[in-house]
This record gives C-alpha cells, sequence and structure tokens, in this order.
C-alpha cells in the first residue's frame, strides 16, 4: 500500500465567537484553508482551541437558531455543553463525550455552557463538525445520538495508547455513530513515543486535528498543537507518532460529489432548496423552542 502524504499544514487562524460561548478558529471552509468541496462531506470545522471561561450564572453559549440539510457534531475535550433542539432531543455533552445532531429535513437548537460547569467556569475545549447529507437524505427526518465516551469503541494498542472509534471503524472495529455515508471520526490518544497507523482509501478526504501534543507524520512532518493535517488524495497509508502525550482527532470520509449549495444555517443542492428553506423557517415549519 502507499503512504498517503500531507498536502497542507494549516496553521490555526485566528480565533472568532460563535455567540458568547464558543471562541473558534475556523479551518473549513475558509479562504486559505479549506472549502467545502476539498473536504466533502465535511462542510464545516469549528475549533475552539483551549480557553479560560471565568465563572458566571449567565451561561454562555448561542441562542435558538436554525439548520437543515445537514448534521452537526460536537466533540468536547474539555468543559460542558447542553444542547436542546425542537424535535425533542437534548443533553450535556460532558468531556470526552460526543453530540451528534441530524439536522436534515430541520430543527431549532440552542447550544450554551451546562449551568453547573459555567458557574465555575474553566477551560473549554471543543470541535464542530458539520457534515454534509446525501441529497436522498437532506429532507429525512431529524434525529439525535448522544454518544458518551464510555460508548466509543477502544481499540487498545498497548504501549503506544488506544484509539477511540466514534463513527466508521479502525483495524475492523466500529464506532457507534450511525452515518448516512462513509465517515470515519476518531480520537487517538497516544502516549509519549506511541504510534498509530491509519488506512484510507485513497479517494476519501482525510484530516487531522492535532488536540493536544505534538505529533511526527509518516515519520518525517512535525506537527504542533491546535494545526490541521491536510492529507492527499492519493495512496492510503499514514502514521502519526507523538512526540509527548497526544491526543489527535481524526477525519475522514467519502466525497458525496453532489452539488453543495450553502446559505448561513443551510446547507442544501440548489438555489430554489434554500428559497424553500427560509420559507419553511419563516412559516414556522421547523418547530417552537423556548429561548
Ligand atoms: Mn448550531
Amino acid at each position: 500500500m502507499a503512504t498517503k502524504n500531507i498536502e497542507l499544514i494549516a496553521a490555526p487562524k485566528p480565533p472568532h465567537f460563535v455567540g458568547d460561548g464558543f471562541r473558534v478558529h475556523n479551518f473549513i471552509p475558509s479562504g486559505y484553508h479549506l472549502d467545502m468541496k476539498r473536504m466533502d462531506p465535511f462542510l464545516m470545522l469549528d475549533y475552539n482551541s483551549k480557553f479560560h471561561f471565568s465563572g458566571t450564572d449567565t451561561p454562555r453559549g448561542v441562542g435558538v437558531h436554525p439548520h437543515r440539510g445537514f448534521e452537526t457534531v460536537t466533540i468536547a475535550y474539555k468543559g460542558r455543553v447542553e444542547h436542546g433542539d425542537s424535535a425533542g432531543g437534548g443533553g450535556i455533552i460532558g468531556e470526552g463525550d460526543v453530540q451528534w445532531m441530524t439536522a436534515a429535513s430541520g430543527v431549532l437548537h440552542k447550544e450554551f455552557h451546562e449551568t453547573e460547569w459555567a458557574k465555575e467556569g474553566g477551560i473549554f475545549q471543543m470541535v464542530q463538525l458539520w457534515v454534509n447529507l446525501p441529497a436522498k437524505d437532506k429532507m429525512s427526518a431529524p434525529k439525535y445520538q448522544a454518544i458518551k465516551n464510555s460508548e466509543m469503541k477502544i481499540v487498545d494498542l498497548g504501549e503506544n495508547g488506544f484509539i477511540e472509534v466514534i463513527a466508521g471503524e479502525y483495524n475492523s472495529q466500529k464506532g457507534p455513530a450511525s452515518t448516512f455515508s462513509p465517515v470515519n471520526l476518531m480520537n487517538a490518544k497516544l502516549k509519549e513515543h506511541g504510534k498509530a497507523n491509519f488506512s484510507f482509501p485513497p479517494h476519501f478526504n482525510t484530516a487531522a486535528l492535532v488536540i493536544e501534543g505534538n505529533i511526527l507524520v509518516n515519520g518525517k512532518e512535525k506537527v504542533p498543537t491546535d494545526h490541521l493535517v491536510l492529507f492527499e488524495n492519493e495512496g492510503e497509508d499514514f502514521t502519526i507518532e507523538a512526540s509527548e502525550n497526544a491526543i489527535v482527532l481524526i477525519i475522514s470520509g467519502e466525497p458525496l460529489n453532489e452539488p453543495i449549495f450553502p446559505h448561513g444555517p443551510f446547507v442544501m443542492n440548489n438555489r430554489e432548496e434554500i428559497i424553500q428553506a427560509f420559507d419553511d423557517f419563516n412559516t414556522g415549519k421547523f418547530g417552537y423552542l423556548e429561548d
């Protein structure tokens, strides 16, 4: 099998706030990193690198807003988030947990720091990834998967560390998330000098985000904390070695190769569907959610 080489190492861009609770570096889509097509089916990646929030009785976050046509996946590394949506989904995403929300035909939701955590404040670190839906599934029913850390598939790599599979598979071990198209999402939690090998089909769009520590990719290229590695669409195999204890989020998916027509919180296949989304939102078809 051929080596999958690095195409780009993307440094985090200056952060911006989403609402008042998420201080994020955007990696997808953006002018000088990756557009939606390049990382198809991954439409957006916002990364809240470690940031200290002071204690407050008024939890910070993002108020009620709609989504249609894709899924939002929130991966909590530090801190806790409370979520609620108009389809009745909701809950608390704690450290190590993942929330996989399928907006599909449309939900209203809100995302805030969990009340008790917000009172104390502390270090917050989180990833939000938007995964596109195939055209045939964009208007399916909304769904919510709360994936506790303990439900993830652990693949033990002995003295190297372990892989925590959220979706897709590693060494034929399958993660708990159900997806609409082939998506692999996993955390490599490696000890100092620990190594892991990965293999994905060449045409899958593949990236790795360094959450903790520094890594060496394919035995030669150093990638520091908070940087994203984009791999070429050639070759299958790459290795990651931790220079110190490391956490690396591995993202790989088969492109849908369908037209992408985004507008704000909606991602559809064409302009008519976006106009329909606004119409449906304005006429209350996304349901109701209290502020
Ligand atoms: Mn949202």
